[in-house]
């Protein structure tokens, strides 16, 4: 027997009354019982994206409604800036290439944020530039870019700027409406608390000016469809309802501690993880624009990452994630996202400390825990 905690940019943890409502007796998608959810549920969304308009439900993994989103603004042959820096800024561009988009892109370094005036270079010099692809959290190097300054350079222009906030909404500040994002898409097993299997898109007035015209093939990920669908309370095809029910105890919890009080607990996680790691001796590896959500931080040198990450997995029930790519090994990352506290970090940095110090990696035991306690008591 052993317990586990899961300190994973998702699957995050599952709060118990999210756990509870997925065993409850499943019912049909057509009946006013499910219309009540979704209606709840709407609202709910709603107050997460901090949006006035709709927010519509998919039942695909995070990555279907970046795809919902590219092949909904776009034409085989147009023009989309992507910004890449992680893995997941990458699959934007991957995307966009597998319709036929042509993506221009700008490298940034991994473990930075990017600058919103090479954003607003490449807009000028290119206007045909339809759509400006962006990501709230590169989790595959912790960095957090800078939506709010991103979307004041991108409103200027003709161009939609479509934000994956999948891993980060619900957990660090995003202000759909009031920063003008035009298309805001998210995954259910981040920072709302949820199994895998739900994504969800906002799409401004703006936006759907694109929608309407875009010629890419489209059909179960078709927004008209599911606009349409969703104007009498209910989705094109069966949802994964089972999901939908749960979504709605998780968007309740939301509710009852409300944004505000969720980002500072976030920041607070955040601070005290990043504050252990550098009691430690360790570095972080975005230390300028380091996210809220998860801390990545660089194996010390003579240490193999893979087997740290393994070890505390497979000997201890600790589960945090390695680096993923061109990081694989260089890095470890630990999340702070979703239904974590404090303690549940000082358990990680604990399990840390053990395992690094098994391996031979010199520092004062202690430490990390120590400075991690010192932010959670101020
Ligand atoms: C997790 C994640 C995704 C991928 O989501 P899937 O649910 O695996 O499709 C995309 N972007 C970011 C930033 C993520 O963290």
């Amino acid at each position: 027997m052993r317990k586990s905690y899961l300190l994973t940019p998702g699957p995050t943890p599952l709060p118990p009354q999210v756990r509870a409502a997925m065993a409850r007796p499943i019912i049909h998608h057509r009946t006013p019982q499910f219309q009540a959810v979704l209606k709840e549920v709407g609202e709910g969304l709603k107050y997460v994206f901090q949006t006035s308009g709709d927010v519509y439900i998919l039942t695909s993994s995070g990555t279907g409604a970046m795809e919902t989103a590219v092949i909904n603004l776009l034409s085989p042959g147009d023009t989309a800036l992507t910004v890449h820096g992680g893995k997941f800024g990458e699959r934007w561009t991957e995307l966009c290439k597998a319709y036929g988009i042509t993506a221009e892109v700008i490298n940034v370094e991994w473990g930075k944020a990017v600058d919103p005036q090479e954003i607003a270079k490449k807009l000028k010099a290119n206007p045909k530039i339809k759509a400006v692809f962006t990501t709230l959290c590169e989790t595959s190097t912790g960095v957090t870019n800078d939506i709010a300054a991103i979307a004041d350079v991108v409103k200027k222009t003709d161009a939609v700027l479509v934000v994956d906030a999948i891993s980060g909404l619900g957990a660090i500040d995003l202000k759909t409406d009031s920063w003008g994002v035009d298309v805001c898409v998210s995954g259910s097993q981040k920072g709302l608390m949820l199994p895998p299997g739900l994504a969800f898109i906002s799409v401004s007035a703006k936006a759907w000016g694109l929608v309407n015209a875009a010629k890419s093939p489209r059909y179960y990920f078709d927004l008209r469809t599911a606009k349409k669908a969703w104007e009498s309370t209910d989705t094109p095809f069966t949802p994964a309802l089972t999901l939908v029910i749960a979504l709605n105890e998780a968007l309740k919890m939301m509710r009852e501690d409300g944004l505000e009080n969720i980002f500072i607990r976030h920041k607070k996680m955040a601070d005290a993880t990043r504050a252990a790691m550098k009691a430690l001796g360790l570095e972080l590896f975005a230390p300028t624009a380091a996210s809220d959500v998860v801390t990545a931080v660089k194996v010390p040198a003579g240490l193999e990452g893979e087997k740290l990450v393994k070890t505390m997995r497979d000997k201890y029930g600790v589960v945090i994630a390695g680096g993923q790519a061109e990081l694989k090994g260089k890095v470890f990352r630990i999340a702070h996202m979703g239904f974590i506290e404090e303690f549940d970090i000082i358990a990680g940095i604990s399990c840390l400390e053990k395992v690094l110090s098994q391996m031979g990696y010199k520092f004062e035991l202690g430490k990390g825990v120590k400075a991690a306690e010192e932010v959670f008591l101020k």
